[in-house]
């Protein structure tokens, strides 16, 4: 039978994989089969997959007051924690925090903050924003239109012109060098590309720019080294906010705190979601600076109150399952864990899969990476139609690992942040062999 859901699938309800439990990095389907789970869902079960404490702080918080919001003076205690134990963390200076839902309405929070920031302060002309060629910010119409990936701007007419944004390249030095170029040339010459576009553009009229630290679902982008300190100097030059998309960087997954720690970055936006709550519970997040909120509160502001939120903003189930994720994440040193385990996953891929006929490159850092899949190895060609990444992605499933396909011909990896060294030689054993058996059919 055709499934009811939608967007649609071409795959009838029985071609497709219905999970129906998970234990640890571990799920299995409807058939009896288990799976390494690769990906920890979409980039965010990081506590795995029965957590018994986070089950047991979401309901005992439903038991006690399952809803209550954020309108009109009211506010609950679970929230006030959450706000408070996330102001503490993050790398923002006098943080303020609004709760959301999903990545993508944590990102059209900022875009319309950011507005509603500069009106309040007299520079409505401040408003257009920088993306990345290959970000991806979500699907909402402005986390939409931010995106860059094809399949989430055709079709829409996204209205990108009438919201303003401005693309530039992707700090992907092996897809997007040229010629022979080295790093550093790669890095100075999309940064002078950059530069020209902000003058062209005029630099009063941009208020931000929006970054993954390591860009995720387009490819696993680790830019190069140098990149964040010349980009950052360079928007500060010219007034220009710094906005991470912490989405799937947040939380021990490039081994450290958060991605800005990792990559070098002083953001003055921030914004979270998936592994907030170790997925739990839907919660986003969107942090601004102390400077920020004090404008929009301040008795000069003419424009009034910033019109926004939602029925679930800071929902107390969803804040208790993050309280409780944030506190486990401290408790047993798990961004520490998933930098040792995340060293020893990059060293691994790098010594198992580097020489591989079908690599062209491996990269990533903590536990996040991907594998470039390539047609020849000593050409780079790339894998016509872009189906390597999906070839792979069967293969590693037929061999009991869960991956995803990001940008056509990359392999995704991002497990769970409690996944052990054996249960990474586990999947990598796994995954060696589905490559080895793909490579006739990928071969050029
Ligand atoms: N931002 C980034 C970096 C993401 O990777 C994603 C989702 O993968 C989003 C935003 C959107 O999050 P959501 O799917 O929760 O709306």
């Amino acid at each position: 039978m055709a499934p009811v859901v939608y967007p649609t699938t071409n795959l009838t309800a029985t071609e497709q994989m219905c999970l129906e439990r998970g234990e640890g990095i571990y799920v299995f389907d409807d058939k009896g089969n288990k799976y390494i789970e690769g990906l920890a869902g979409l980039w965010c079960t990081s506590l795995g997959y029965d957590n018994k404490e986070v089950i047991a702080a979401i309901t005992d918080q439903l038991n006690t007051l399952p809803f209550s919001h954020t309108f009109g003076g009211k506010t609950h205690q679970p929230l006030i924690d959450l706000a408070e134990k996330l102001a503490a963390m993050v790398p923002v200076d006098d943080a303020y925090i609004f709760f959301g839902n999903s990545g993508s309405d944590a990102n059209d929070s900022h875009y319309k903050m950011l507005r509603y920031y500069f009106n309040a302060i007299g520079k409505p002309e401040k408003r257009k924003i920088i993306t990345r060629e290959r970000g991806y910010h979500g699907v909402t119409v402005a986390a939409g239109s931010l995106t860059s990936l094809p399949a989430n701007l055709a079709h829409f007419d996204a209205p990108v012109e009438a919201l303003s944004i401005l693309r530039t390249d992707a700090p992907h030095y092996y897809t997007g060098r040229k010629g022979n170029e080295t790093e550093a040339q790669f890095v100075d010459r999309i940064l002078q590309n950059l530069e020209d576009q902000i003058l062209a553009e005029d630099p009063d009229t941009i208020a931000a720019m929006i970054m993954e630290p390591i860009t995720g679902a387009s490819g696993v982008i680790v830019p190069p080294e140098g990149y964040y300190e010349k980009l950052q100097a360079l928007l500060r030059k010219h007034g220009i906010l710094v906005w991470a998309d912490e989405v799937i960087t947040g939380f021990g997954r490039t081994g450290a705190d958060f991605g800005c720690t990792t990559m070098g970055i002083k953001p003055d936006l921030m914004t979270f979601a998936k592994q907030l709550s170790s997925a739990y519970f839907p919660i986003s997040a969107s942090v601004i600076p102390g400077w920020m909120y004090k404008e929009m509160v301040a008795p000069s502001n003419e424009v009034g109150v910033f019109g926004h939120g939602y029925t679930y903003s800071g929902h107390p189930a969803a804040c208790a399952a993050a309280l409780k994720t944030l506190e486990i994440y401290e408790r047993d040193n798990l961004f520490g864990h998933a930098a040792e385990v995340g060293d020893y996953l990059q060293a691994e891929l790098r010594r198992i899969f580097t020489d591989h006929p079908l690599v062209g490159e491996v990269r990533g850092k903590g536990l996040i990476a991907a594998l470039e899949l390539v047609s020849n190895k000593t050409t780079g060609a790339t894998i016509a139609g872009g189906k390597g990444g999906a070839v792979a992605v069967k293969a590693c499933q037929d061999n009991g690992v869960i991956l995803r396909a990001v940008a056509g011909n990359a392999l995704a990896f991002c497990p769970p942040l409690i996944i052990t060294k054996p249960e990474i030689d586990d999947m990598l054993t796994r995954v060696k062999t589905a490559l080895d058996t793909s490579y006739e059919s990928l071969k050029a």
